[in-house]
């Protein structure tokens, strides 16, 4: 990496230790954001995305990777029936054992009923069908691993199969992570390597954001992204681009924790 380069990354890593997992989830994750009652609702839009996405083609494989999990668990909840390994992972240590936390003991800083019941519902089971889902996702974690996606290799060697996962999600990771776009472009590239040819790449991020609170007093720098510059860096990593849904910011979800006006859906094949 760049000298000048791995000073701005080192800058946000720093950031990133006041992170406080329970208020990003408080922030992000409750009404009006997750509002399962409203179909113009963030949380209801991505997670309808991610399942029509797995849908549609019928993706399904061995293992699925998701990318800079944080403490959240909504963005596996349709993957999990579709892979018989999920590997989750995330750069703090604080949000891994937050993740381990639900996995091992049930205990979580936000109850994940609803968001089960919803995707439960969409999957056409009925929400009462919410605790087999909530064990499967607990059977086929396998893993909640450290990773860097400003590392060529972000994961630590011999984790994956020698030809990659069959898919990656990855949530308001990168642009999240990264001082600007040249790196955002060097992370997705490093987290494509991941990636088997052939696998699919199921990104969401935000759009025209430049900062988000991650916990009290805690102001995360974003690169700011458009649409036209998610297709361009993900043509450049190599990428057929399949889909690409955008959700506009209705202006009671604008709450003050970041200045988000849109979110990317975008489904991908690595070339
Ligand atoms: N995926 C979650 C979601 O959908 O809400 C969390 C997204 S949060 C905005 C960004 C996440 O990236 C945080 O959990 C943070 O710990 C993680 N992160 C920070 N630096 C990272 C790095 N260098 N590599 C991978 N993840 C990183």
């Amino acid at each position: 990496m760049a000298k000048d380069l791995s000073k701005t990354v080192a800058a946000m890593e720093g950031c990133y230790q006041r992170f406080n997992p329970a208020a990003y989830l408080q922030y992000n994750y409750t009404a009006p954001r997750a509002d399962f009652e409203r179909s113009d609702s963030i949380v209801p839009w991505k997670l309808s995305c991610l399942h029509r996405a797995l849908t549609e083609d019928d993706i399904r494989g061995d293992v699925l990777v998701d990318v800079g999990s944080g403490p959240t668990l909504y963005q596996v909840m349709s993957g999990c029936e579709r892979f018989n390994r999920v590997i989750l992972s995330d750069f703090l240590e604080v949000n891994r054992r937050e993740l381990q936390s639900w996995l091992q003991e049930g205990k979580s800083s936000l109850d994940w009923t609803t968001y089960f019941k919803y995707v439960c519902e969409l999957e056409g089971r009925g929400s009462s069908a919410w605790t087999k889902k909530a064990e499967r996702l607990r059977t086929v974690v396998s893993d909640v691993l450290p990773i860097d996606v400003h590392q060529s290799c972000p994961l630590s060697q011999g984790t994956l199969p020698l030809c990659g996962a069959d898919c990656l999600v990855s949530s308001f990771c990168l642009e999240s992570v990264s001082p600007d776009l040249t790196s955002f472009n060097i992370a997705l590239s490093n987290i494509s390597s991941l990636l088997r040819k052939g696998g699919y790449l199921l990104l969401i991020g935000a759009l025209g954001e430049s900062f988000y609170m991650g916990g009290p007093g805690l102001c995360i720098p974003v690169v700011p992204l458009d649409e036209a510059q998610v297709c361009v860096s993900l043509r450049a990593s190599g990428y057929e681009l399949l889909q690409l849904s955008i959700y506009h910011l209705p202006t009671d979800m604008k709450v003050g924790v970041d200045d988000v006006t849109g979110v990317f859906f975008a489904k991908a094949k690595k070339c």
